[in-house]
């Protein structure tokens, strides 16, 4: 149901007119009928099209104006779009002339380049709003707010107020970025910047310092370094790639980018930036203790995580339980500690990967309406989408090596697969791990070209408990880098052919 609530009713009517008509008119949400599903944040557009699909009435509340969320707007696709490109001019300058192609006068269009990314970024929100309406979901812009665990309150963009009846509401707010601890440092989004800021600087800087070594500072790191920065990446831990990612995979990894001209600080703790004559200059420390320094940067990323995101929302006054980090508190089945309000995706427990919030938002769409959904959270693939791309699923060695868990490997290098040689990308290998007493597939780590398509296989391996074995005697098209896979897999259960 959607209700308009505040100061004058003739203009607010006026302005709700387009939703509460085509609603009405769909028989979505009218005076006396409240809506079975709202979800709050588009990250969960995913679930707001599955509940519509499965005959729903369900609207979508979003306060930023464009759907898609992070994700669309300024996460996973912005970020792909300026790697994919700075990695074309990159590939440009450094490796066609071995190619036998020449070219000269190479040079940099940054505003055309951010264009693309935005043409990107508008094209497939626009998209969400066809699928909204091909699928008869209420798209309504605003921020909501629980008036009580089934009415929301909704400031709309346009002015007004309205309220919002739901039987089943799922919180989908996501996360923001995580300020530097104890803020001694302030972002300003052009010298000291986010990922957001990262994702559209107007020009490229001569020095850049990331603070941070996980997916989201490599990514945006290795995209101003190719495009010509000096980056220097600062972080606290002792390896790269953050948690989840195998200790062999992660040396190997900063090998690669180092070649590329990445600089890496580790052990090494932040203590401060300041602005100073156009510059910026950030204190760091060894993560021991001592040993200070200072390093100078033209632009500053931070890029030490992202906190879940429930301002706002009211949910103190409803009951609705955080956990001390800030957590949406669910339990299996993605209800919150009050009846009738799910939560899904960064805001609750888990990797913060849009996937994986739009599993969760599929199958807790499901148990509303059938009782029954499936998220396996050990099937989970993470991808860093530098050049070479790095993806894993299922367990690391260290993992298992804590757990006592008896275990196989197989490892074979795309220096040794056909295809990787024939397009000069052999960088990189497949690490397979399984079971040694079953030979099921528990992980699988890939360094390399097209690694985040090859781990669906590995996905795929996971997911239905195959054994390497399995894999191994399953026929892979030749010449293809997906070879490799299969061969990781001969040589964890007998011997690779071709290493
Ligand atoms: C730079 C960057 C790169 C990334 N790259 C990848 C990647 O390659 N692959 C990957 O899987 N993940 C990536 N991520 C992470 C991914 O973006 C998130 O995991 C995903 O967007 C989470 O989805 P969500 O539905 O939980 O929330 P979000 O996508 O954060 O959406 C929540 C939405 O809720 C809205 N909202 C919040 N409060 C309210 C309210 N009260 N009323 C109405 N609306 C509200 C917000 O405006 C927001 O749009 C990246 C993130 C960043 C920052």
């Amino acid at each position: 149901m959607l209700r308009v609530q505040k100061a004058s009713q003739r203009t607010l009517v006026r302005r709700l007119r387009p939703a509460t008509w085509h609603a009405a008119r769909r028989g979505l949400a009218t005076a006396s009928e409240p809506y079975d599903t709202v979800i709050i944040g588009p990250g969960g557009y995913v679930a707001a099209i599955k509940a519509a699909q499965k005959g729903l009435k369900t609207a979508c509340i979003e306060k930023r104006g464009a759907l898609g969320g992070t994700c669309l707007n300024v996460g996973c696709i912005p970020s792909k779009a300026m790697l994919h490109n700075s990695h074309l001019y990159h590939q440009t300058k450094t490796d066609l002339q071995r190619r036998g192609i020449e070219v000269s006068d190479v040079s940099l269009n940054i505003s055309q380049m951010l264009k693309a990314k935005e043409d990107a970024v508008t094209s497939l929100t626009k998209g969400i709003e066809v699928l909204f309406k091909q699928n008869k979901v209420d798209y309504i812009k605003g921020t909501a707010s629980f008036l009580s665990p089934t009415r929301l309150s909704v400031q709309l963009n346009e002015g007004g107020e309205a309220e919002v009846e739901a039987k089943n509401i799922i919180i989908a707010t996501g996360s923001d970025v995580t300020p530097f601890p104890g803020g001694a440092i302030e972002i300003d989004e052009e010298q000291i910047v986010s990922s957001t800021g990262a994702l559209s600087l107007p020009q490229v800087p001569e020095k850049m310092v990331v603070i941070g070594g996980g997916v989201i500072g490599l990514e945006l790191g290795s995209v101003w370094s190719r495009l010509g920065a000096q980056v220097t990446v600062v972080e606290f831990l002792g390896a790269i790639g953050g948690a989840g990612l195998d200790e062999e995979m992660a040396k190997q990894f900063q090998r690669s980018l180092a070649k590329q001209g990445l600089k890496f600080l580790l052990n090494t703790k932040v203590l401060s930036a300041e602005k100073k004559d156009g510059k910026v200059y950030i204190k760091t420390e060894s993560a021991k203790g001592g040993k200070e320094d200072t390093l100078e940067a033209d632009v500053v990323l931070v890029a030490v995580g992202r906190r879940p995101y429930t301002e706002g929302l009211n949910l103190d006054k409803i009951g609705v339980e955080l956990d001390t980090k800030g957590r949406v508190v669910i339990d299996d089945q993605f209800n919150t500690t009050i009846q009738g309000i799910k939560c899904i995706g960064d805001v609750t427990f888990g990797p913060m990967l849009a996937h994986k919030a739009e599993e969760e938002g599929i199958a807790a769409v499901e148990y509303i309406k059938s009782g029954h959904g499936h998220v396996n959270y050990l099937a989970i693939p993470s991808v860093v989408y530098t050049h070479p791309e790095v993806a894993w699923v299922g367990k690391t060695e260290q993992e298992l090596k804590a757990a006592g868990v008896q275990y196989n490997i197989g490892k074979f290098p795309f220096a040794a697969n056909s295809r990787a040689k024939t397009v000069l990308d052999t960088e990189g290998l497949v690490k397979l791990i399984s079971e040694k007493e079953t030979d099921r597939v528990l992980g699988v780590h890939i360094i390399g070209p097209n690694a985040g398509e090859m781990i669906a296989e590995g996905v795929l391996a996971v997911e239905y408990g195959a054994s390497a074995e399995d894999i191994a005697r399953t026929c892979h098209a030749h010449p293809t880098l997906s070879e490799a896979f299969k061969e990781a897999a001969m040589a964890a259960y007998d011997k690779a052919i071709h290493f």
